[in-house]
Parts: structure tokens; sequence; C-alpha cells
């Protein structure tokens, strides 16, 4: 438990670290793959190793545009005479043969003539009026030429199961012929939110109602994160409309994710609910915003399970929710290797009371104007303001009982790192 601070947490809480590593140690891979082009394949991870079909390079090749030719042809052209350009050489030509006493004029990644040992890029060359070059500065052999298999040779692995597909994956598999692969297929997501208040974008609002922001929300994160949802709408404050989408979930998804309901008021029904179809793992994380989240599943057997997921409905403590605990569960799902949380100390540019019972993660911006960045606050820190969380650039994290002092650091948490 990453957490020095048992004392001051509030009982029956647990440790946000401790919450994220339990959730991630209870996703089991799902195992289930499929083959799709390289273009389907983007931010999807992949599910079998990928061993490089071919060198690559394929062909000894420029690196530059300029002049190929044998050093020791040049060393012993007669004194100020320079090499005869004999030959040239573009991108797509085929491998030639240098001829002897000359050299080749050639451009970038165009295949070295056979017999040539060195490139001069053009810069350092003078052509002269018959057509021979003359070439500044020293010489090194094999310079500015790029080697065959020099990156990768045929055999030898390329990207390993697990690997999270991002453009310059994609690209480096474009780049040995790879069209198709092999990932993890996607995940089923259940989405659903929960309140009696909870209206449609586009909807007039009547005192008392709110747009359901969380769904919006989840959507677009659940959609970044390469799962498919299930979208079951919102579901009323009773126990019977929540068993009845509980179990079309159970039936059609990979996991269930639902927002709200899951505090301790008798308007809260979801943590009963989970009991009565499955089972609760754990309720209520040490964290602000975010204590209300849930982690159980669906169903009498463990294995059989489909994993259940309970954010608050605050829509700044759902999002935190997804971002610190739900997204790695749902890599881990993936097969994805996790990574790290990046985290690094910047400096507080604001005073302001400490949390209590629980961590709390502020949503700050960073100015970067100085020598190092400074934090200040992003906008008023409710859980229900999504105004700072979206001007937000990353989270301070301040301990339990302890005030934030302005000048001290705390540790910072970038949010982009929870971008897919
Ligand atoms: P609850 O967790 O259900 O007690 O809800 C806590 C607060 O979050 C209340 O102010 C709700 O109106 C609000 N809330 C719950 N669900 C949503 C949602 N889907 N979108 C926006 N706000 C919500
Ligand atoms: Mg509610």
């Amino acid at each position: 438990m990453n957490c020095q601070c048992a004392d001051v947490v509030t009982p029956g809480l647990i440790d946000l670290f401790e919450a994220r590593q339990r959730l991630v140690e209870a996703a089991t891979p799902l195992h289930a793959v499929e083959s799709v082009t390289l273009q389907q394949a983007a931010g999807r991870v992949l599910a079998k190793p990928v061993v490089a079909p071919l060198d690559m390079p394929g062909v000894d090749n420029s690196a530059m545009d300029g002049y190929a030719l044998r050093l020791a042809d040049y060393r012993a052209a007669t004194d100020g005479e320079g090499l005869p350009v004999l030959q040239r050489v573009p991108a797509g030509a085929g491998v030639m043969l240098l001829p002897q006493g000359g050299c080749a004029r050639i451009f970038t990644g165009a295949p070295v003539p056979l017999g040539a040992d060195i490139v001069v890029p053009q810069e350092r060359v003078t052509l002269d009026q018959s057509g021979h070059i003359h070439i500044d500065g020293e010489l090194t052999i094999g310079a500015n030429i790029r080697c065959q298999g020099e990156e990768t040779r045929a055999g030898t692995p390329l990207l390993p199961e697990g690997k999270y597909l991002d453009a310059a994956a994609i690209a480096l598999l474009a780049s040995h012929g790879v069209d198709k692969v092999t990932v993890q297929r996607r995940i089923r997501v259940a989405l659903l939110s929960t309140g009696d208040e909870l209206i449609a974008p586009g909807t007039a609002r009547s005192p008392g109602q709110v747009y359901d922001s969380n769904r919006a929300m989840l959507k677009v994160l659940l959609t970044q994160a390469q799962c498919d949802v299930v979208d079951l709408g919102v579901i009323a404050d009773s126990p019977q409309p929540l068993h009845q989408a509980f179990e079309q979930a159970h039936a059609v998804a990979d996991v269930v994710i639902c927002t709200g309901g899951v505090s301790v008021g008798e308007e809260d029904h979801v943590r009963p609910v989970i009991e009565q179809r499955g089972g609760l793992i754990f309720h209520g994380v040490a964290i602000k915003p975010g204590k209300p989240f849930a982690f159980g599943y669906l169903g009498s057997e463990l294995t059989s399970a489909t994993p259940l997921i309970a954010l608050p409905g605050n829509p700044v403590a759902s999002l935190v929710g997804w971002q610190l605990l739900a997204l790695p569960f749902i890599h881990t799902l993936q097969g994805r290797h996790l990574a790290a949380l990046q985290t690094y100390p910047v400096t507080a540019g604001f005073a302001r009371r400490g949390p209590q019972g629980r961590r709390e993660l502020l949503r700050v911006t960073l100015d970067w104007s100085g020598e190092t960045p400074v934090a200040h606050l992003a906008g008023g820190q409710g859980s229900h303001m999504l105004s700072a969380a979206s001007q937000a650039d990353g989270y301070l994290l301040i301990e339990p009982a302890t005030a934030v002092v302005e000048g001290n650091t705390y540790r910072y948490y970038p949010i982009n790192q929870f971008a897919a």
C-alpha cells in the first residue's frame, strides 16, 4: 500500500493505489483474437508477437543526396583531377555496379551501387566543368550508407504481444510490408447512468433536472479506449429497473460500467442490487473526488461472472474513477502492457486547506513561463464542476490532512497520460 497515512484515512475506504492494484489483479485478459488490417489495428493490442519478415533496410542505401564512390578510387585519382560522374541512381532504381574509376550521383534512399563504400553529401562536393567531383573535409568509409538489416534482421522480433498499436507501431509494420495483424478483439462494455433527475442534452430542463453528462463522457472515453459500447441509457432510481438493466448488461457485455446511485443514501440502489445479482469486491476509495467507487461482478459464479465498475454520479468523480481505476482494468482485459502512472513534482502556486480522510486530486493548470512549472487551480474544485476538469492540464495529489503551501512541491499527474 502506497499510502503512509493509514491513521488519517477514513475507516472503510481503501487506498487509491491499492484499489488500482486490486482491479488490475482481478482483470483476466479476454484472449479472444481476430486478424485485422493495419488501419483497423490502430489503437488495438497485438495478440501475437510479430516477427520481422525481411531485413530493414532491404539493401544498402544512401542516407543523403550526394555521390557514391569507392574511397580508394578517389584517393588514387590524379592530384586535383577528382572523379568523373559516370552513373545516376535515383530512389527506386535497382542495385547497380559502380563503374571502375568513377562515381555515381545518388539520392536519399537509393541503393548504393555495388563497389561503392561511401556516400558524400552534395553540400561537400564541387562539380567541375568536366563533370568531375572534388570533395571538402574528412572522408570515412561507410559514411552515409544505411546498411542492409541494420535496423531489423529477417526472423528477429519486431513487436511483442501486448504492444499497443499507435501510429509509429503501425508505420513500423507497414515499413516491413506487413498488412494484417492478430489483435485482441474489442471489449463490449454495457454503459448505464442511474438517476431519476437525469435528462438527455437537447431537451428542455425543468428545475431539479440534470443533464446526463456522465454517459456522454464515458461513451467518448470508452470509444477512445477501443471498447464497443452497449448503451443502456438512463435507469431510474429503484431496484427493479436496475435489476433488469444489470441482467441485460450481464447477458450482452464483457464489462458493465454504471454511474451514480453508489453512495449510501436510501436513493442509492446500485450496491444492494450488485450484492443480490453477484458480489461486491470493494466499495469506497480514499480519494476526493471519487469516493463512491465500487467494483464487483454480476453472476453467481466468479468464472462466468461479468465484472462491474460502479462510478460515482458526480461528473468529476466519475472522470477520475475512470482515469485512475477503470482504465487500467480495461487495459489489462485487453492484454495491454500496463504503463506505470507518470508523475513528477510540481510547485503549488496557491495555498489551500488539506483534504480530510482521503487523498485529494486538485484539478490544476501548469504555468511554464518560469524555469520550472507552477500549478494553479484550474477553477472550482467541486466534484460536480466540470469546468475546472475541462481546463486542467493535470492533477496535483495532496495527501490527507496535508495543507497546500504555496511554493511547496506536490506530486503532479499529467492528464494526457489517460488518453486511450
Ligand atoms: P449520486 O451518486 O447518484 O448520488 O449522484 C451524485 C450527483 O451526481 C448528483 O448531483 C447527481 O445529480 C449527479 N449525477 C449523477 N449521475 C449523473 C450523470 N449521469 N450526469 C451528470 N450528473 C450526474
Ligand atoms: Mg443518483
